[in-house]
């Protein structure tokens, strides 16, 4: 973790600190996220917090990521944010710098192709609501599901965190295909966004342990794996996050 970001977590430890200063500090994990617009999330999961900041706000000044970290500190305790608190920040989301660099970030994301879940033999938006219902208690919020534009063999599945999407290989969309694979490469890519990539010692783990846990999960995991390793040669089933 870099400097600056380092500085920007003292901040949410500090939200934390003065406004719940009963309880035990939790873990606090801060990342920039290529949302589109001035977007920030923070989550519990596991007992740990994720935070995840607009990465068009990077740049904004340290009394403005103070004053961010106490809002979204206290909206994930359910507490009142102090009026002079909002206008620190958004003083800066107003800058015309950071609207311009919204603006960009729409116009590309208009340049993006079209994407589409219905293929010609499966339906990946039906896949995904069967495996969100079975596995993860409806819990993991949709993304873009949409067969790849290229018959792709070596990668067979792509989870793109900066667009929320997931992306099937369009070599699977075919009737010699077992709906289990198809099931299975989706499932595969649904954890990532269920287990969000992990960052220590400046390196990033997408397969954590506890996700190749979860995957066994999955009820025709041997069925599925040993599918794909006869008829996909070299597979891969790629993550990638930006
Ligand atoms: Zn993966």
């Amino acid at each position: 973790m870099n400097e600056h970001l380092r500085q920007i977590k003292t901040f949410y430890q500090e939200a934390f600190q003065t406004l719940d200063g009963k309880r035990d500090m939790p873990e606090i994990e801060v990342e920039f996220y290529p949302y589109i617009g001035i977007n920030h999330t923070i989550r519990v999961r596991h007992g740990k917090v994720f935070v995840r900041l607009a990465e068009v706000c990077r740049d904004i000044p340290f009394n403005a990521h103070k004053a961010l970290a106490y809002i979204l500190v206290s909206k994930l305790l359910r507490k009142k944010i102090p009026q002079k608190t909002l206008e620190t920040y958004r003083v800066f989301t107003k800058n015309q710098k950071l609207q311009e660099k919204v603006t960009e970030n729409k116009r590309e994301r208009g340049r993006k192709i079209i994407t589409t879940s219905r293929g010609e033999v499966y339906d990946l938006d039906e896949i995904f609501n069967y495996l969100n219902q079975l596995y993860f208690e409806n819990k993991i919020a949709k993304p873009t599901l949409t067969w790849s534009a290229r018959k792709t063999y070596r990668i067979l599945g792509h989870h793109d965190a900066t667009h929320e999407t997931i992306a099937v290989s369009r070599s699977l969309d075919d009737k010699k295909t077992p709906k289990y694979v198809v099931e299975f490469v989706v499932f595969h890519e649904m954890l990532h966004i269920f287990h969000p990539t992990e960052h220590r010692n400046g390196r990033r783990y997408n397969h954590t342990p506890q996700f190749r846990r979860d995957e066994k999960r999955f009820a025709h995991f041997e069925k599925a794996e040993s599918w794909i390793g006869r008829n996909v040669k070299n597979f891969k089933v790629k993550s990638k996050k930006a």
